[in-house]
């Protein structure tokens, strides 16, 4: 075969755990080229896969002999825009994943299967034959079936939304369709076309002076990464939606990330109630068809608007115009497991590629945002008010070393909520753990409840009766004895959010109590239901873990305590100070919302603590600018760049062995200096966790390319290495959690 003849080689991208791509050859009868992003079909080993086009060659480090032809061509256009595409495999190379899984991982769960974009229709009435032949007054009787009729009569066909919009109700058209008079046909959706004269179907808020520069300030053509930050209720979400209807005006698009689906229906009722459009809302709790359709709904333009949790980066639009993401600093834009990406961060590579404007918004921005404000790379703008008359809440620490608690609870604590419901106002406390109590105990031996499979304590929970571990799922009975020494003296020790309902239930017996934890709102509705119930305004005790913290709000709660505020001071995560503060942060902006002013207490061992005090003596932005600083003297994200190595195995010696291979080869291929420095292996702060041994190895460096370009090479010799077969590895680039 001469070389001219040579026909072109597919790269194809297979989900598989390698990070390179796989040659085949032009499917038969396919005369056209498959651009980069078309899904094929192909044979790997013995299974068949769906492959995405990534490119073409016209040499193959495998003789053409052996490679396979493509079985079969999925798509005739690629089904994502080039840029995005292309965004896609710069983040797999980036988080150092492989190429198949993370291009796989961007697309719904549909696609991925290798299934066609389902058709979005809509339900559209008709005339019959029998119909049609109708008079146009003949049912002058009945006026809604005779306004219907006319409608029909005028038009070929109809959509449901049309009839509701002019207040025909679907029992109308029931009974023209028993009539026989009309039919139901489905419609392929069109393209919509926003009537930009209706958009609104609200009157924005007259945006107050800080919020009017702020909307001003958002410069709405090209690049340009904002950084809102303006607390709890200053009025973040109505600077959005006011940037959004620019944007659509202009006939472009929004995404909004937001990071948990308990936020999403409040969300989108806030944006549905003002924009008078579709919106796409894409998250986890959707079907595949459901998600997919949405997908397909923001890729078209058919939905100018679209809301997803952390995959939405990921999700194709027609002409996007604006990126928002909401509670920027939330962990849970970062993928914890598999393909490890940052939805934030991806979010300002993709405004950048696609020459957008982006928001970042929170009331607690995270350090690299505020870092990148530093260094002129964001533009900062602040909210520093609340609307009307709300004012800031007031801080009250309590020191808790030597206080004699009742179950957790101080004097100080027990008078403030009394006095608070006396006055009819509501009361919300926090407690980031669920469950009864973290720990039983054996008062004769000292026995501990320790989970067999995790380095960690059995919670003891209540409603059901067990013990449960929080990291591995493992369940038991709760015994009667100690399994060591026999005695019936087992007590439980520590507070989680069950008891301490029981301890306000036995405090204020005429108050209603209301649990807020994972347990308690693992229903669909459930979270909707107590915001609706706090909200008709009567006096009552809200207890509960961080999802207290996020997005609702609470007006009639004037008083917001801490119980232990000191989780995050002395953990060896170097985020786990921040993280406390944010959370801190977020929890206090819940009270005094509405025109009552609110008060926080704050119990802590740690009073006195730098952080501690400058939290509640000053504010966020102080205790972020001393973590910065503590950041800079210890050379840590975002002063420099990081990447986490783990490897986990039954056999600890395993993992170990295979992160001194780690550090052997990274020290060859990147020598430590003072820009690059190693730390490891080291056993992971949750050494032990579902039966396996954890540790980890990191690599900090001042310049990213160089940290990228050596994670990349490690990656390749890893693949080879037997050493790598004995053990779950993982690499992790910009790490969110250290633990
Ligand atoms: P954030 O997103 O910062 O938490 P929101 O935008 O949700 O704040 O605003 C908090 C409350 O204040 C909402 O009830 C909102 O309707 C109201 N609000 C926001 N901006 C204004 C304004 N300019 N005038 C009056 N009320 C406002
Ligand atoms: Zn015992
Ligand atoms: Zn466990």
């Amino acid at each position: 075969m001469t070389s001219n003849t040579t026909p072109t080689i597919y790269r194809v991208a297979v989900p598989s755990p390698l990070r390179r791509l796989f040659d085949y050859l032009p499917p038969a009868n396919t005369p056209h080229t498959l651009l980069p992003g078309v899904r094929v079909l192909i044979s790997f080993g013995r299974r068949k896969l769906v492959g995405i086009i990534v490119g073409t060659t016209q040499q193959s480090s495998v003789s053409l002999s052996r490679l396979k032809p493509i079985d079969g061509v999925l798509d005739t256009e690629p089904l994502v825009p080039k840029k995005l595409f292309d965004l896609y495999k710069w983040a797999a190379n980036y988080y150092q994943h492989p190429i198949g899984d993370a291009l796989s991982s961007a697309l719904p769960a549909l696609l991925r299967k290798g299934e066609a974009i389902p058709e979005q229709t809509d339900t559209h009435w008709q005339l019959t034959e029998h119909g049609k032949g109708l008079p146009e007054s003949a049912l002058s009787r009945a006026p809604k079936q005779q306004q219907a009729l006319n409608l029909l009569q005028q038009n070929d066909t109809v959509s449901k939304d049309e009839f509701k919009r002019r207040n025909l109700s679907s029992t109308v058209l029931r009974q023209l369709e028993q009539k026989g008079l009309i039919t139901a046909v489905e419609v392929k959706q069109n393209t919509s076309c926003l009537n930009l004269e209706e958009l609104l179907s609200e009157q924005p808020l007259t945006l107050y002076p800080e919020q009017q520069q702020a909307l001003d300030n958002i410069e709405l053509h090209g690049f340009n990464p904002y950084l809102l930050h303006g607390e709890t209720g200053s009025g973040k979400t109505e600077v959005y939606l006011q940037a959004i209807e620019k944007i659509l005006r202009y006939g472009k698009q929004a995404l909004i990330l937001i990071p948990e689906i308990s936020l999403t229906p409040q969300t989108q009722r806030r944006f549905q109630v003002r924009f008078n459009c579709p919106i796409a809302v894409l998250h986890s709790g959707l079907t595949d068809r459901e998600r997919t359709l949405a997908w397909d709904a923001a890729r078209t333009g058919r939905a100018p608007i679209v809301l997803g949790t952390r995959s939405a980066i990921f999700t194709p639009l027609k002409s996007p115009g604006l990126l928002i993401v909401d509670e920027e600093h939330d962990s849970s834009f970062k993928q914890q497991d598999g393909f490890r990406y940052s939805a934030r961060d991806l979010a300002v590579i993709r405004a950048h590629r696609e020459s957008i404007p982006l928001i970042l918004g929170s009331a607690t921005p995270s350090l690299e945002s505020l870092y990148n404000c530093e260094q002129g790379r964001y533009t900062k703008l602040m909210l520093n008010c609340r609307p009307g008359n709300a004012v800031q809440p007031r801080w009250q620490p309590v020191d808790i070393r030597k206080a004699n608690l009742s179950s957790g609870y101080s004097r100080e604590l027990i008078d403030a909520i009394t006095e608070t419901l006396a006055e009819g106002n509501q009361v919300l406390v926090f407690l980031n753990r669920r469950g009864f109590s973290p720990t039983l105990s054996c008062h004769e031996c000292g026995w501990i409840s320790n989970c067999h499979r995790c380095e960690a304590r059995l919670t003891v929970h209540r409603s059901p009766n067990r013990l449960l571990c929080h990291h591995c799922e493992h369940l038991e009975p709760i015994p009667t004895n100690c399994p060591f020494c026999n005695s019936e003296k087992l007590q439980c020790i520590g507070q989680g959010t069950e008891r301490s309902e029981e301890t306000l239930e036995a405090m204020f017996p005429d108050t209603p109590i209301i649990r807020v934890d994972r347990d308690t709102t693992r229903r669909k509705q459930a979270m909707q239901a107590v915001v609706d119930q706090v909200n008709l305004g009567e006096p009552c005790i809200l207890i509960g873990t961080q999802l207290l913290a996020k997005g609702h709000h609470f007006p009639n709660v004037t008083l917001v305590a801490i119980l232990d505020a000191d989780g995050g001071l002395f953990s060896p995560d170097f985020r786990a100070p921040e993280k406390m503060g944010q959370l801190i942060t977020q929890v206090a902006g819940r009270a005094g919302r509405g025109e009552k002013p609110g008060t926080v207490i704050l119990q802590s061992h740690h009073c006195d603590h730098p952080l501690i005090a400058t939290l509640t003596h000053q504010d966020y932005s102080a205790f972020s600018k001393e973590l910065i600083r503590e950041r800079q003297l210890t050379q840590l994200p975002p002063y420099r760049h990081m990447a986490l190595i783990r490897a986990e195995a039954v056999n600890s010696e395993a993992a170990i062995q295979f992160l001194n291979f780690v550090r052997q080869t990274t020290e060859r291929l990147l020598p430590a200096t003072n820009k690059t420095s190693y730390l490891g292996p080291l056993p992971a702060p949750m050494e032990k966790r579902s039966g396996r041994f954890r540790h980890q190895l990191s690599v900090i460096c001042s310049e990213r390319p160089t940290l990228q370009k050596m994670m990349a090479a490690l990656c390749q010799e890893l693949e080879q290495s037997q050493l790598a077969k004995r053990v779950r590895w993982s690499i992790d680039v910009d790490p969110q959690d250290m633990t």
